[in-house]
């Protein structure tokens, strides 16, 4: 928690360095999205999982979003603001979340809430579903950021996820993916396919961001 806790400060800050001085009416790395739409999820995001924060402390069930239309439409919103304003509504939602977050009573961390897509986590969730958004949404903006900025630790927890998202889903796939640079291996289903390359590498193919290691299946988006 802690490690989680100090990966969300520093993707908080990693996320406000890639937007600095960016012009925000350039395309983003995701398809039919201006950086100003990354801009105002991530900021729209601060406030869901605040939402999932004040649900973890209240028992008030307040989830993320009313529907995914809300959820697509607050955005097409707030990506209109004047770049200073989302700037400034990227940082401001950022820090009220942070302080929600600290001000979480211990106990309230069991606490279950339900994510975007109807799954029940415990509220220590919340601050792991945060580092995603802020580290992955930095390199979308394709100011320069690459997976090889993250921390190596943080890229692990990536491939566990999503390897833990397959074996729920149960991936017909059955993938080893074997790091060069790590002395462990992540395992989905059968783990039939080994793939290979960099950690870095293969954390952006399976969410989306990168491309397919030679013989390996093309993985759809995710976050
Ligand atoms: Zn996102």
């Amino acid at each position: 928690m802690a490690e989680t806790t100090a990966w969300l400060e520093a993707g908080t800050a990693y996320f406000a360095g890639r937007l600095a001085g960016a012009d925000l009416d350039h395309d983003s790395a995701l398809p039919g999205w201006t950086r100003r739409h990354v801009v105002a999820h991530v900021a729209a995001n601060a406030r869901a999982l605040g939402r999932l924060v004040h649900w973890a402390r209240t028992g008030d069930e307040t989830p993320m979003y009313a529907s995914r239309r809300a959820r697509d439409d607050e955005i097409e919103e707030l990506a209109k603001l004047a770049p200073a304003a989302l700037t400034e509504l990227a940082g401001r939602t950022a820090a009220e979340l942070r302080d929600a977050l600290a001000a979480l009573p211990a106990p309230r961390w069991q606490a279950r809430v339900r994510t975007a897509q109807g799954r029940e986590v415990p509220a220590t969730e919340i601050v792991w579903m945060r580092c995603r958004e802020v580290w992955i949404h930095g390199v979308d903006l394709a100011t320069g950021g690459t997976y090889d900025d993250f921390p190596p630790a943080m890229v692990d927890a990536l491939l566990t996820d999503v390897t833990g998202l397959w074996e729920r889903d149960g991936d017909p796939a059955g993938l080893t993916l074997a790091p060069d640079d790590r002395d462990t291996v992540w395992r989905a289903g059968s783990g039939a396919a080994e793939v290979r390359g960099s950690a870095a590498e293969l954390a952006a193919w399976v969410t989306g961001r990168g491309p397919a290691p030679h013989g390996a299946p093309e993985i759809g988006r995710w976050l």
